[in-house]
C-alpha cells in the first residue's frame, strides 16, 4: 500500500492517475510506477495492472503489487477508496491462490508511506468497511426453460452443459454424483443418467445406457419443472 505524499488530495476521477503519470514519467520511468491506483471515489484505476512489473518498492517489485491510495499526509482514506483496496487485495489472492501478506511501503524501505491512518489501516490486517456496494460476480442462473442438449454433451465429454445435466439429476434425486459440480461426463455422472434411465426405460437406447440423449434431456428437465 502507498499513498501520494505529504500533502491531501483533493482531486478525484481520471486527473488522479494523470499527476501520478506527470510525475513518474517525469522520473523517466515508464508510466505509473503503481500497478494499481485508488481515488476517494473507490475508483480503481490501472497503472502498470496485474501482468506488469511495477516501480513502487526497490526489492518488492516483482513479488508485490503495488497499489496507492490518492491520499496524503495523515489525510483519512475514504471508507470507499478501503473497500476498493480490500477487493485488489482479495482478486490478487485469488489469482495466485495464496494469502498474500499485506504491506505498507515502509515495511519494504525507509519512508513515511503509506502515511500513518492507511499505515494503521493495512496492520490491521486491512478489514473492508461495512456498507457501500461489493462488486458481485454475477451468479449463473439455471434455465426455467427446457434447453436443447448440445452435441457436445456426451459420457467421458467435457461440456459447461454437463452441470446442467448434473444439477437435474441430483435434483430428480439420481445422485449423489460424485465430483459434482463439474463439466466432465464421468463415470459417475454416467451411471446417474443409468439410474434414471432404468426409471424412465423408453428414453434408453441399451441396458445402463450412460448417455441421456435429446429427447430423454427433455425430458428430465420437464420433470423438474422447466417448461
Ligand atoms: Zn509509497
Amino acid at each position: 500500500m502507498h499513498y501520494d505524499g505529504a500533502h491531501p488530495i483533493t482531486r478525484t476521477g481520471p486527473a488522479v492517475p494523470r499527476a501520478i503519470e506527470r510525475a513518474h514519467l517525469a522520473q523517466k520511468w515508464s508510466g505509473i510506477g503503481y500497478n494499481f491506483v485508488i481515488d476517494q471515489n473507490g475508483a480503481i484505476f490501472e497503472g502498470r495492472g496485474w501482468n506488469h512489473q511495477g516501480a513502487h518498492c526497490p526489492g518488492h517489485n516483482r513479488s508485490g503489487w503495488g497499489v496507492q491510495i490518492a491520499v496524503g499526509g495523515d489525510q483519512k482514506p475514504s471508507d470507499a477508496a478501503l473497500r476498493s483496496a480490500r477487493a485488489l487485495y482479495d482478486e490478487a489472492c485469488r489469482r495466485t491462490g495464496r494469502t498474500l501478506a499485506k504491506k505498507g511501503h515502509k515495511d519494504g524501505i525507509a519512508t513515511l508511506c503509506p502515511g500513518g491512518p492507511l499505515y494503521v489501516w493495512v496492520k490491521a490486517g486491512m478489514p473492508a468497511p461495512a456498507g457501500g456496494t461489493k462488486p458481485k460476480p454475477p451468479a449463473p442462473k439455471p434455465s426455467s426453460k427446457i434447453v436443447a442438449l448440445h452435441g457436445g454433451v456426451r459420457p467421458g465429454a467435457r461440456h459447461s452443459q454437463v452441470r446442467d445435466l448434473q444439477q437435474l439429476l441430483i435434483k430428480a434425486g439420481h445422485g449423489p454424483i460424485k465430483g459434482a459440480v463439474t463439466d466432465l461426463y464421468g463415470p459417475e455422472t454416467q451411471r446417474a443418467v443409468a439410474r434414471w434411465h432404468d426409471l424412465n426405460p423408453k428414453f434408453r437406447t441399451g441396458q445402463h445406457d450412460p448417455d441421456i440423449g435429446p429427447r430423454g434431456f427433455v425430458a428430465l428437465q420437464k420433470q423438474a419443472g422447466r417448461r
